[in-house]
Order: C-alpha cells, then sequence, then structure tokens
C-alpha cells in the first residue's frame, strides 16, 4: 500500500514536471561540529541550539578528528536556497540514531532516544527528510548517538527535489536488483544440479554463492524500503548473506584446489562459518548489536580474505585451466570486497562500489566453469557407460556359446560321442508328435550287444569300452543322415528312422545285424573274437496307433531276438509270442 502510493507519487511528480527545471541535488556544506550531547536550555530543549560558540569546522558531518570513546557529537550547517518544488534532504546512513533540528525546532527523529540520550540500532535505511518550503539560510542542528566505529551521517548529504531522490533510488537499485535476481535464480540451478548428485559439492558451493550474492545485492538495493519499510529486518538479512560468502567462497575455492592449499581453504571458511552462525544468535539472543557484528566480521575478513587469496594464488601454477580460471574470477571479485569494506569503515571516502558486477562475474566464471566441467564428467560417464555396455555383450556372447557347448554336453554321451537317452526322450517325443500330424511312418530300431558282459570279463572294462566307441563309429556310417542313433546306455543303442516303413527298417536292423557280426573289432592292435548283436523293430503305424508306444514294442520285439538266439533282428508282430515258444523249444 505504502508502495503504490510512494510510486503514484512519484508519477505524478514526473507528470507535474516544472515548466522551467528544478536545480539538481546540491550536496550540504559547511558543517561545524562538538562532541558531547547538549545539556537541557531553560526552555527544557538542548542548549545547543542556540550556542553559536564551541563549534569546529569538519568537511563532512562523521566521525570528527578526536573521538576518545564519545558516543555522542553534534553537527550544525545552513541550508543553502534553491528553487525545490518538494525539498527533501537525503541521508544515505545515519550511524546510528539521530535527531535533526531546523532553527531549534525537532525536524526528523531516527531511533529512540532514552533520557540519557541514548537509543539502540534500528537499522541503516536511507532517509528522505521532508524540509519547509522555507527552509533557505536556516540552521540544520543533527543530534547523533552512536556506540559504533563510524558515528555521524553516512555516503550522501543532499539537497534535492523529492521526485529526484525517489529517482536516484530506483536507478541506484536497478542494477542491484537485476543481477540480484539474476544470481538467485542462478542459486536455484546450482541447487537443481546438486540435488542431482554429479560433483554435489561443487554445485552447493556455486547455490550458497550465487543465493548470498543474490540476498546481499536484494538487501542492498536502495529500493529495499519501497518493499518493506523493516530496515532492522533487511539489515539482518544483508549480514546473514553478507557473511556467508566467504563460507560459500571457500567451500568453492577449496573444491577446485588442492592439498594443503585445499585443506587451509577449508578451515578458513569453517572458521566463517562459524562467526556466521555464532554472531547472528548472540544477535538474535540479545546479547550484542546487529550493527557491531559487521566491524568484527569486516576484521576477520580482512585477514582471511587475503589469505584465500594468496592461497588460491600459491597454487595457481600447479592448476588446471578450469582452476585457474576459477581463481582468476576471485583474485578480481575479491579486492571489490576489500574496497568495500575500507569505504564502509571510512578509511577511503565514500563511493559506490561496483560489488554487484564482481559478484556477478565470480558466479558466472564458476556456474560456467562448472557446466563446462559437469558436461565433461558425463561425457566420460557415456563414454565408460558405452564401453561396459560393449564388454558386457562380448560377455554374454562368450557367455551364449559357453551355454550351447553345455547344452551339446549334457545332449550327448562322453563315451561315444553319440546323442544320449535324454536327447532321444526329447527327439522321440518331437518326431511322434511329426508323425501323428504328418501321417508319415515313423519306425524304431532297439539293438543291444549280446553277451557283452563276457567282452568285460575276459579283456577288462577299457577293452569294452573301446568296442563301443567302435561300434558307435560303425552305426553311425550305417544309418543314413536323417536317422538318429542314440546310445540309451550299457551296450544298449537306439536308432529312430522318420519315414521308414516297416520293411525298411527290418532291412536296415538285419543290415547292421549283419554289419556287426562281420565287423573285427580291435582292442589296442589285437583283434578280439566275434561281437555280434541283437535287434528289435516296432514301425508306426504299421504296429501302433500310438508312436510314443514304438520303444515298448521293439523292446518286446529284442527281447524276442535274444530269447530266440541273439545274432538277428526281430520284428514286432502280434504273434511274437508265438515266437517266444518257439524259441524256448529250441531252447
Ligand atoms: P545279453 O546278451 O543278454 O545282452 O548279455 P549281456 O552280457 O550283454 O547283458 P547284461 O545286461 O547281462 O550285461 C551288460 C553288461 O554291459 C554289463 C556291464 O559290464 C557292461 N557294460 C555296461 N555299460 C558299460 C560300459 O560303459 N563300458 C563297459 N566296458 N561295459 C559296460
Ligand atoms: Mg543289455
Ligand atoms: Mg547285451
Amino acid at each position: 500500500m505504502r508502495l503504490c502510493l510512494r510510486l503514484m507519487f512519484a508519477a505524478l511528480g514526473l507528470l507535474a514536471l516544472p515548466v522551467q527545471a528544478a536545480p539538481p541535488p546540491l550536496a550540504l556544506e559547511g558543517w561545524e561540529y562538538r562532541w558531547g550531547d547538549s545539556p537541557p536550555g531553560p526552555d527544557g530543549s538542548p542548549a545547543w541550539l542556540t550556542e553559536a560558540s564551541g563549534w569546529q569546522a569538519i568537511d563532512f558531518p562523521s566521525n570528527p578528528p578526536g573521538r576518545q570513546g564519545q558516543q555522542h557529537a553534534w553537527f550544525r550547517t545552513t541550508l543553502p536556497d534553491g528553487e525545490w518544488r518538494d525539498p527533501v534532504l537525503y541521508i544515505t546512513s545515519i550511524d546510528l540514531i539521530g535527531q535533526l533540528y531546523l532553527d531549534g525546532e525537532l525536524l526528523y527523529q531516527y531511533g529512540e532516544f532514552d533520557a540519557d540520550g541514548r537509543g539502540d540500532f534500528a537499522g541503516w535505511p536511507w532517509h528522505m527528510v521532508e524540509l519547509p518550503e522555507d527552509f533557505a539560510d536556516r540552521t540544520l542542528h543533527l543530534r547523533i548517538f552512536s556506540y559504533y566505529t563510524d558515528i555521524g551521517l553516512w555516503g550522501e548529504v543532499q539537497l534535492m527535489d523529492r521526485i529526484d531522490g525517489l529517482n536516484g533510488v530506483i536507478q541506484g537499485s536497478a542494477k542491484a536488483l537485476a543481477v540480484g535476481a539474476f544470481c538467485l535464480l542462478l542459486a536455484v540451478l546450482a541447487l537443481l544440479f546438486a540435488l542431482l548428485g554429479e560433483q554435489r559439492r561443487g554445485f552447493i558451493g556455486i547455490a550458497l554463492f550465487a543465493s548470498a550474492s543474490g540476498l546481499m545485492l536484494l538487501a542492498e538495493a536502495p529500493a529495499r524500503q519501497l518493499l518493506l519499510e523493516r530496515a532492522l529486518w533487511w539489515d539482518t538479512l544483508r549480514a546473514a548473506s553478507y557473511f556467508t560468502l566467504p563460507v560459500a567462497m571457500g567451500l568453492l575455492l577449496a573444491h577446485w584446489l588442492e592439498g594443503t592449499a585445499a585443506r587451509w581453504m577449508r578451515w578458513l571458511w569453517r572458521l566463517h562459518l562459524a562467526y556466521l552462525a555464532g554472531a547472528l544468535t548472540l544477535v538474535q539472543a540479545g546479547a550484542i548489536s546487529l550493527s557491531l557484528t559487521f566491524p568484527a566480521f569486516d576484521a576477520l575478513l580482512a585477514i582471511t580474505l587475503p589469505l584465500m587469496l594468496l592461497l588460491a594464488l600459491w597454487q595457481a601454477s600447479r592448476l588446471g585451466m578450469e582452476q585457474r580460471l576459477v581463481v582468476a574470477s576471485f583474485v578480481l571479485f575479491a579486492p571489490l570486497l576489500l574496497v568495500d569494506m575500507l569505504v564502509a569503515h571510512g578509511f577511503v571516502s565514500w563511493r559506490s562500489i561496483p560489488l554487484s558486477s564482481g559478484a556477478l562475474g565470480f558466479a558466472l566464471a564458476i556456474a560456467g566453469i562448472s557446466l563446462w566441467d559437469y558436461r565433461r564428467t558425463q561425457q566420460r560417464l557415456a563414454e565408460l557407460n558405452r564401453s561396459l555396455e560393449r564388454q558386457v555383450a562380448e560377455r554374454t556372447a562368450e557367455l551364449d556359446r559357453m551355454v550351447e557347448t553345455l547344452e551339446g554336453y549334457s545332449y550327448q554321451d562322453a563315451l561315444t560321442g553319440l546323442k544320449n537317452r535324454r536327447y532321444f526322450d526329447e527327439l522321440l517325443a518331437h518326431e511322434s508328435r511329426r508323425a501323428d500330424r504328418e501321417r508319415e511312418p515313423l519306425s524304431l530300431v532297439l539293438m543291444d550287444l549280446d553277451h557283452f558282459k563276457q567282452v568285460n570279463d575276459r579283456h577288462g572294462h577299457e577293452a569294452g569300452d573301446q568296442v563301443l566307441r567302435q561300434f558307435a563309429t560303425l552305426l553311425q556310417a550305417h544309418f543314413r543322415d536323417s536317422d538318429v542313433v542314440c546310445r540309451l546306455g550299457g551296450e544298449e543303442f537306439v536308432a529312430l528312422l522318420p519315414g521308414a516303413d516297416p520293411a525298411d527298417a527290418a532291412a536296415r536292423a538285419a543290415a547292421v545285424t549283419r554289419a556287426v557280426g562281420q565287423h573285427v573289432f580291435l582292442w589296442g592292435d589285437k583283434p578280439l573274437e566275434s561281437v555280434t548283436l541283437s535287434c528289435g523293430v516296432a514301425s508306426y503305424p504299421a504296429h501302433t496307433a500310438e508312436p510314443l508306444a514304438l520303444v515298448g514294442l521293439a523292446d518286446h520285439a529284442l527281447y524276442c531276438a535274444k530269447r530266440s538266439g541273439r545274432n538277428h533282428s526281430v520284428t514286432w508282430s502280434p504273434d511274437a509270442e508265438g515266437d517266444d515258444s518257439r524259441v524256448a523249444a529250441l531252447g
């Protein structure tokens, strides 16, 4: 509401610009001072308001020589003439509280004075003191109380039109507000990057520095008072953000430096963090005045900031390109802070220091370098990821090959290299379905070496093994590619003949039986006595409507072949029992 009124007022003032321009702002001159506080005069008002003697000349109503612990000072001057339509006295700041009298009348008061003329710190706002139209040639008295390092007025003290004052406030804030807002945006972005996880420390440092710079610039911008007229509140924010700056700078530099320099830098920012926490706690507890935390902080910073600079420069030669850029931007910013401090304490005459440009430069340099570094790390990670993916793909292919080989082993008979029983079972199920579906014949020849036990008994197990291997080779040569020969176990083998009818299968079984009988099996180079084979043959659909039943039927036929003298093949038939009785009879 107040802001709206002020802005309306300012706009009206602009519209009503006079035909003849108002004189420019004029700095007050001809100041005089005297130490101490005025005793009351006969009418109760300060006696010094009417006392002509005891005053000494001074250029500016601030910090007269020979303070010697004085907490009261008086200043006076005579106001010049001027054609201002709405004259005001603009004061940048008062250390710490004060009263303004015009020709003996109280014109303006800042802060609360007690009976002893003392009072609490009330913040450092700017002041716009309204003057009566006939102010010219009248005497202005200034009564000041301060327990701060400075006593009196600070910055500029000028006579001007109110509209010029407000314009000055707005123009003097524009850059700080723009940079401050940008810094706060940067802080939010850095915080987001910090939350993403990569290089967390670096980005927390940037977020802290950018938010501290942003808030400090906002809290220092004269326009703050137009937003919210709470001087102490703004100064507390200013203290908190200002005191955070070296913490953030130390954090950033420690992140970029290495070894001893990084360790010292960590100690320095921790020291500042301790100061920040301690000072603000004591102020909140009412133990000390906020105003006194500034000079103590500046004294600390006057030591730590050059130390930080030295540490950064000490390692500069050993640093990489990015680190050097960080150090260079710090080297540009740190002296600005130091000069600003010297101005604040009156070591250097008052001037406006482009702190906002320095903060902006430092924040931008750090943010740029960090983003660049971040991008490079991301690229390296992506590359690593790609190479890992490649390795995983290679390993997977290798593993697939191994699994394939192992699977092969699990379907293979180790002794003969033929397919094993497991393979046969799966193959039979598959071929049975196919035969069933396509109405194709499917035959099965079950084979068992005769009296094989005797081979083992006579020549040993090794010899038996060799016979089994030679038999397997013979079988493979004997059957067609479309037939599959498997070892079921021991000296028992099977051949599955897709497409073969009973006659084909019987002929093949008879042929293989003959071939075994004629084959000379060897044990080493030594020929063994003849080995013979018995076979049982069964066929689908000639002998059964269910292909899976073939094994049982062929087994039965084999049994018959054994019973009927071995060394021959028997095809299953329903009257196989008859054969059995014939065999039995022969036996
Ligand atoms: P039949 O004519 O009735 O088939 O007589 P057989 O001796 O061949 O049959 P039996 O079932 O009585 O004995 C099978 C023998 O096969 C017993 C075992 O010593 C031998 N045998 C089984 N597996 C192997 C093997 O892997 N290697 C060797 N060397 N011998 C085996
Ligand atoms: Mg057997
Ligand atoms: Mg046998």
